[in-house]
């Protein structure tokens, strides 16, 4: 997991996300098998910012018990994408996951350097983008935007 990244306070949800992925795998026939559980429960735990080779570092114990697979954590990683609970975001070429359920919408800035993700949120920005919306007669459900730059600590400046 990405420690240095500046993440955001969580937002309370009608169904805790075991019940929630129960409901959407349920609604596609699929079975909440022992592994598909061991997944979620190890992904939201906390909140952060993660790629898949991260959460097999993470869940390396499990699958050296042979308890998870590899291709069940990239098919379950999938799964929750689909039902909306995980957000993928692709980064210079690779694949970043986090929690969309249970938290609020933001925006990233992404230090060049060091990786890093800070988190933030703003009203003006959802202001501006409602406002193109309506003009271009356009339905929003979402927007992504990356701020891309170098962060303070490596510029040498002050810490957050
Ligand atoms: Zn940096
Ligand atoms: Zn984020």
């Amino acid at each position: 997991m990405m420690s240095r990244s500046f993440s955001l306070r969580s937002v309370p949800v009608e169904l805790p996300p075991v019940e929630r992925f129960g409901q959407f795998l349920a609604s596609c026939g699929k079975r909440f098998t022992p592994q598909r559980r061991l997944i979620l429960e190890q992904v939201f735990s906390h909140h952060d910012h993660f790629d898949a080779d991260e959460l097999m570092e993470h869940l390396q114990t499990l699958i050296a018990q042979r308890r998870v697979s590899r291709p069940t954590v990239y098919r379950t990683l999938a799964e929750l994408v689909e039902a909306g609970m995980l957000r993928k975001m692709i980064l210079e070429s690779r694949s970043v996951y986090e929690h969309q359920y249970g938290y609020p919408s933001h925006d990233h800035l992404h230090c060049q350097r060091c990786n890093r993700l800070i988190e933030f949120h703003s009203p003006e920005l959802e202001r501006i983008r409602d406002q193109v919306a309506r003009r271009l007669h356009f339905e929003v459900t979402g927007h992504r935007m990356f701020i891309t730059g170098i962060c303070a600590e490596c510029r040498g400046g002050v810490r957050l």
